[in-house]
């Protein structure tokens, strides 16, 4: 199914103001508003239909791109998009990334006429040991790359890309319209400044090619799900020689099957006897560094948390380090033989009727007296 023409869903004129496109969108909001419409789907779709066009016609980058390549400008977008990306920090910053400024949006007024490629993303799987010590990967990215014969400019070698006569390489043209005179993207050169008379052969004029990039990456230690690392104009090459955009590495740590993270802390449960719960001893437990040994005071109960100072995972913002916490959970003994029934039995009959050797339960069941208590007065 094709797309209708933004400016015809609102009922607008190409050079409508923002003022006019407002007013059309509030008319037409209230009248197929889900709150008016009532589940009807085909009103509904309506709806949505206004509100996609005002959202691209009211945002002055969206509609420039919208005017130059119509729908198209939002559909090659890689899934990505520009700024859909969620939650999550963006870690540009710790590659150096002198690129951001020069090609950054709204800066230099001179490149505004040239559309930038599209910013990719790419999905990186982890597990918890590489995302906690840090990692070199090769990724690789099908992507757009500038085309080598014509150097990006689309024209054949030898030829060069000329000057729009039209526009005179401005990309805009002054429209009158009474006593107004309206800036609009050029018809001829679609606000390039530039026509192409002779298309290279290998980009058809495009001035970038299809290729799988290989990248090589460093991911810096501490990285967690939802954190992304900003590689500055490798997106997808822009059209005629225009700046690349840029491709998002977004980090997803795979489950663990001992640590649980959250944040910079790490959990884990640990099975300890009921003995060594009731004596004390110490027991060994699993680190990221490999195995500790751990003090278990005697008279711990089940559930008891034990914190092991630094040896969570070091945070990739401030680089303190996180705390490893060990949950104790008692382990009630199985496949007893009969000497061992013995002497638990033993055991049972010597603490039997002592409410020392269970203050909890002791505690527990003079609540339950109470409330039967309550309950008969
Ligand atoms: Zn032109
Ligand atoms: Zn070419």
């Amino acid at each position: 199914m094709s797309k209708r023409d933004y400016y015809e869903v609102l009922g607008v004129s190409k050079d409508a103001g923002e003022r006019d496109i407002k007013k059309a969108y509030k008319r037409l909001a209230m009248k197929y508003h889900p709150d008016r419409t009532a589940g009807d789907e085909a009103l509904e779709a309506k709806f949505k239909e206004v509100k996609e066009a005002y959202e691209v016609l009211t945002d002055s980058q969206k509609r420039q791109m919208y005017d130059q390549y119509g729908h198209a400008a939002f559909e090659q977008n890689g899934g990505g998009g520009h700024g859909g990306f969620g939650g999550g920090a963006d870690f540009g910053d710790i590659f150096g990334d002198v690129f951001g400024d020069i090609f950054g949006g709204g800066g230099g007024r001179r490149q505004s006429r040239q559309q930038r490629g599209a910013d990719l993303r790419y999905s990186l799987d982890l597990t918890l040991e590489e995302a906690v010590k840090g990692k070199d990967v090769e990724i690789k990215v099908p992507t757009w790359v500038s085309c080598k014969p014509c150097d990006g400019s689309g024209a054949k070698a030898g030829s060069k890309p000329k000057t729009c006569s039209t526009c005179h390489g401005a990309g805009q043209v002054q429209m009158r319209q009474g006593f107004f005179a309206v800036q609009q993207t050029c018809p001829t050169c679609q606000g390039t400044g530039q026509v192409i008379s002779d298309p290279c052969d290998s980009c058809h004029g495009q001035g970038r090619v299809e290729k799988t990039k290989t990248l090589s990456v460093k991911i810096p230690a501490g990285v967690d799900t939802g954190d992304r690392i900003r590689l500055s104009g490798e997106g997808e090459a822009g059209m005629h020689g225009a700046p690349a955009g840029d491709l998002y590495v977004q980090v997803t740590v795979r489950e663990h099957p001992i640590f649980v993270r959250d944040g910079n802390n790490l959990y884990c449960e640990v099975p300890i006897s009921f003995t060594t719960a009731a004596l004390g001893g110490e027991i060994e437990v699993p680190t990221l560094d490999g195995r500790a040994n751990l003090k278990i005071p005697s008279e711990s109960q089940t559930g008891k948390m034990f914190r092991m100072r630094g040896k969570g995972v070091k945070s990739v913002r401030s680089g303190s380090v996180g705390d490893l916490i060990c949950k104790v959970v008692i382990e009630t003994p199985v496949n007893l033989n009969e000497r061992q029934k013995e002497l638990l039995k033993e055991l049972e009959e010597s603490m039997s009727g002592d409410s020392k050797n269970r203050p909890k339960a002791q505690g527990f069941f003079d609540g339950v007296k109470k409330f039967f208590d309550d309950l008969t007065k």
